[in-house]
């Protein structure tokens, strides 16, 4: 079977990828780090709508908890293969740059980037030698335009673009395509605790997006209808830039 391994696949965007991709007929690994309760409903509204997935717990920012979780996997299920990986795990910790604390700094570059290299390195092998794969990194708005209070965010997801751009031409002989999508505001526990009805005034749709619209971009890349776009980000902001 084909499974897509999506990081963070317990809550908001990574629940919504994990539900698209399984409606086309992936098998689902849904990451998460500790939230074990949310990713069981993700495998059991999957399940119950036809389709297969299994949990696998790590933390993306842990190479030690990478490489033995996706081992083990690998032992597990020989017959199958990982064509399609969603480097979605993220987090935000805000603060202005004159009081981010060092962990602050280091805990968000930690997880979405050296999250994005450890998994991406470990499952890169697979793809490389059935020269196959899909690989989408979720990044954000506040990496291409940067966002006041998230130096550490924009700085985190424009390092994630830089090395979108950069794998994307490394392995685009062996048909792996790699592309960035760069949401702006979707509703999600990551949003919730922002003003929602004075920021949505921002937005040229006059929205906040849902966690499903991010998903389709997501299926549409990881299709085989995107197989000449790599390298690529693509926004989904409802036209906030
Ligand atoms: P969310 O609702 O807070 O969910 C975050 C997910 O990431 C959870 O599944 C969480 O797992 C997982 N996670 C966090 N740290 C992890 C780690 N070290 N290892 C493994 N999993 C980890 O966030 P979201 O809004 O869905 O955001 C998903 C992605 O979209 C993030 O990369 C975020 O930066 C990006 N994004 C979001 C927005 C937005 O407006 N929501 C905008 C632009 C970009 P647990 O459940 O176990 O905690």
């Amino acid at each position: 079977m084909n499974f897509a391994l999506v990081t963070g696949g317990s809550r908001g965007l990574g629940a919504a990828i994990c539900k698209k991709l399984a409606s086309q007929g992936l098998g689902i690994i849904v990451n998460f780090r500790s939230n074990g309760s949310a990713a069981q409903e993700v495998v059991d509204e999957i399940s119950e709508n036809g389709g297969y997935a299994e949990l696998l717990q790590f933390d993306v920012s842990s190479e030690e908890s990478v490489d033995r979780s996706l081992e083990q996997w690998e032992e597990q299920h020989p017959n199958d293969r990982i064509t399609i990986l969603v480097n979605n795990a993220g987090i935000r910790e805000d603060n202005l740059m004159i009081f981010m604390q060092t962990q602050q700094w280091h805990n968000v570059i930690n997880t979405t980037l050296d999250g994005f290299f450890y998994v991406t390195r470990r499952i890169l092998k697979g793809m490389l030698t059935k020269r196959f794969g899909r690989i989408i990194n979720i990044a954000s708005l506040s990496g291409l335009k940067g966002l006041p209070g998230q130096a550490n965010y924009s700085a985190a997801k424009a390092a994630l673009i830089g090395a979108t751009k950069a794998l994307a031409q490394e392995v685009a002989a062996r048909k792996v395509t790699v592309n960035a999508v760069a949401p702006g505001f979707i509703k999600s526990d990551m949003t919730k605790d922002l003003d929602e009805d004075s920021l949505k005034k921002l937005v040229p749709l006059g929205r906040f997006g849902e966690a499903e619209e991010v998903a389709s971009l997501v299926a549409f890349l990881a299709s085989d209808e995107a197989s000449y776009i790599t390298g690529e980000t693509i926004s989904i902001n409802g036209g906030l830039y």
